[in-house]
């Protein structure tokens, strides 16, 4: 199975790859923009290769639907790879303050160097870069809106890339770099589904949803049952979890049978809604071996 194949040819890629890499040499700091539901399956699986040495902030987003404990982990994982993670909500603008104090944190020993040289004091220019459906437009638009003016067009003249000013220092490229996800990985591809990161027609639904029940069932089992009034053993076959859910639903078909794809849709809505709760499906402790190889080949 070959997801995002629809959307993402080698041409495109490789073209996108270019487009950041032109728009990189005009800025200090790069804000790589992740799902805090899913740090690392969120991420663009070339990122080193386009990024490279240029300072970085990994910016978590959505930490309104996640669940903290677990994003922590992958917090001080990215402190490790020397980066400046900080943990947003665009869309209700929580912690937007953050991520200009991690630019200034990231960019510090740039300036420290430019200042040493005798380079007057100047604003920090940054860049959003990320997979689709992170947030990347809406944290721009929470960052930009105290200055609309500052993105103002004038008519005739053809809508370029401007520079948004964010609080005192920083100054923010209008225009996201956009990468592709993963999309080799199986596992992957399901967590960016239930994220709502990649087009449903893409996926098969039923792979997702049994992936989003069984993570219920290991980590939260107790809020499932609660959330359909159902009572179904630890050990039970996915099917019948599906059937109780169906059934107290009345997602039902003719002769009274289960409709599973009614079924299906349900899980998977209220997964990327948070109906049930705040998860962090990407677990550092099981994937840590794997990150760990992937960096040593
Ligand atoms: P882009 O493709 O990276 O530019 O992503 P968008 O900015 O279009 O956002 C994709 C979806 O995620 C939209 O429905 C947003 O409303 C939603 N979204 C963005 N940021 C957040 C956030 O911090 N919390 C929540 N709950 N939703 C968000």
């Amino acid at each position: 199975m070959t997801m995002m194949a629809i959307q993402w040819y080698p041409g495109h890629m490789a073209k996108a790859k270019r487009e950041v890499t032109e728009q990189l040499k005009k800025v200090d700091v790069v804000f790589e923009l992740v799902d805090a539901r899913i740090p690392y399956s969120s991420r663009n699986p070339m990122i080193d290769d386009v990024i490279k040495q240029k300072p970085r902030v990994v910016i978590l987003n959505k930490k309104d639907m996640t669940n903290l404990k677990e994003m922590s982990k992958w917090e001080h994982y990215f402190v490790e790879q020397g980066f400046y993670p900080v943990a947003v909500d665009a869309k209700h603008g929580k912690n937007l303050k953050g991520v200009e104090a991690a630019a200034i944190e990231a960019t510090k020993d740039k300036f420290a160097k430019e200042q040493a040289k005798g380079l007057k004091p100047r604003a920090i220019r940054a860049m959003i870069v990320g997979i689709p459906n992170v947030g990347k437009s809406t944290l721009i638009n929470k960052l930009a809106r105290k200055n609309i003016a500052q993105t103002g067009n004038k008519p005739g003249v053809t809508k370029q890339q401007q520079w948004i000013k964010v609080g005192k220092v920083l100054q923010l490229l209008d225009t996201p770099g956009i990468l592709w996800p993963k999309f080799e990985d199986e596992l992957v591809g399901k967590k960016l589904s239930l994220t709502g990161a990649i087009k449903d027609s893409i996926v098969h639904l039923d792979d997702v949803a049994i992936f989003g029940l069984n993570f219920l069932i290991q980590h939260d089992i107790e809020t499932l049952r609660q959330h359909y009034h159902i009572s179904v053993e630890e050990d039970a076959a996915i099917l019948e979890w599906f059937d109780a859910i169906g059934r107290r639903r009345g997602l039902l078909q003719k002769g009274n049978e289960v409709d599973y794809e009614a079924v299906i849709e349900l899980l998977i809505n209220d997964l990327r809604n948070a109906k049930m709760g705040t998860y962090c499906f990407d677990l550092y402790s099981e994937m840590k071996r794997d990150i760990a190889h992937e960096n040593n080949d």
